[in-house]
């Protein structure tokens, strides 16, 4: 599995499993869990969660499906913005680990930016990390100026995760460089743009002919193109989780990414962060 190195040295894979809308239904946590479990065994050992999926539910399928191997997962869960404060944070941290029954998150993410000021969040994390209940800290769906507001701070953001797909460039002009220059990861939530419209692309889907693939692994090859990337797609059942972990065989050709190009045109100048 193609790994990348977190700013601290730790290797995760470049390809993970996301869990929005997990948990939701209790009759399908179990089938959701196997999935998750079947991902652990082809190799896709980075989960991402939060604490908003199904208010919860995600996290508990999670345990469920990380119980016995935790120490192969590299676990990431995030916090509502409201409870990114020196005082809600390690509540909501403490209720995140007791739902994932485990002792530690290996990365714990501010979800979104909102009124607790970002200085007040990176102590919190900080104290979070002294403590030992997580490992690093990052964010998510921050911007450049974001970014630059962490100060000093930023020197220990592990990650900012966002929204990353052909369908939605805007990243390319500025944050993917400046996170390259940090060497810091970017997370490419929503990598097939949540499995819709931008899959039934006739181009993507010409490509995906030519190349004798799927267009949800053209498009997640697309999003790993870049080796500072880790892309976290969702998968509930196991099909659409083999169909992913099979990207790595995938070399998109300059032909395929100049079509892609030609239908998805990188963005020319700044573009406001997009966000789901
Ligand atoms: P996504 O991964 O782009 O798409 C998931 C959807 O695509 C699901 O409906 C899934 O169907 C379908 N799918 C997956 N593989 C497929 C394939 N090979 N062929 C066809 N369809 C396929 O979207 P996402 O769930 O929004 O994003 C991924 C993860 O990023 C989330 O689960 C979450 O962990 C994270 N995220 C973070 C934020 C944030 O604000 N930080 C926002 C959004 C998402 P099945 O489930 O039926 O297999």
């Amino acid at each position: 599995m193609n790994t990348i190195d977190m700013p601290d040295g730790t290797a995760v894979p470049r390809l993970g499993q996301g869990t929005w809308k997990l948990g939701e239904r209790g009759a399908d946590r179990a089938a959701e869990a196997r999935t998750l479990r079947l991902g652990l065994d082809l190799g896709l050992t980075l989960i991402d969660t939060a604490e908003m999926y199904a208010d919860g539910g995600a996290e508990e399928v999670v345990a469920e499906a990380i119980a016995g191997r935790r120490q192969e997962v590299f676990l990431v869960s995030k916090a509502y913005p409201q409870n990114a404060s020196r005082r809600r944070l390690p509540q909501a941290c403490e209720q995140s680990l007791r739902r994932l029954r485990t002792d530690a998150l290996d990365l714990y993410l501010l979800h979104w930016r909102g009124s607790v000021p970002l200085a007040e969040t990176v102590e919190a994390m900080e104290a979070l990390v002294a403590q030992g209940k997580i490992r690093r800290w990052g964010v998510s769906n921050l911007d450049v100026a974001d970014l630059e507001e962490l100060g000093p701070g930023l020197a220990n953001c592990a990650t900012d995760q966002v929204l990353y797909n052909l369908g939605a460039r805007g990243v390319e002009f500025d944050l993917l460089p400046y996170a390259a220059r940090l060497k810091m990861p970017v997370m490419a939530y929503s990598p097939v743009g949540q499995g819709g419209a931008l899959l039934r692309h006739p181009v993507l889907g010409r490509v995906a002919a030519r190349q004798g693939l799927t267009p949800a692994q053209v498009a997640l090859a697309w999003s790993l193109r870049d080796g500072g990337v880790i892309s976290i797609p969702k998968a509930a059942g196991e099909a659409h989780l083999r169909e992913n972990t099979e990207v790595w065989k995938v070399v998109l050709t300059p032909e395929d990414l100049a079509e892609l190009d030609g239908a998805f045109p990188p963005p020319k100048r700044k573009q406001p962060l997009e966000m789901l």
